[in-house]
């Protein structure tokens, strides 16, 4: 399971659809807001995880 990094819900990769690359890592989402939130501000939901 991948892990959506902005509401932390569980993503299955091998299903899911949208998905961002960020600095040579790939990054799943629940839904299309997700990502869109995710592009706008990429660091502030990494640092989170860290
Ligand atoms: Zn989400």
């Amino acid at each position: 399971m991948a892990k959506d990094p902005v509401c932390n819900m569980n993503v299955d990769e091998t299903k899911a659809t949208i998905k961002a690359e960020h600095e040579g890592e790939t990054y799943y989402f629940c839904a299309q807001g997700c990502k869109n939130r995710f592009l706008a501000n990429p660091d502030q939901y990494l640092k989170r995880n860290s």
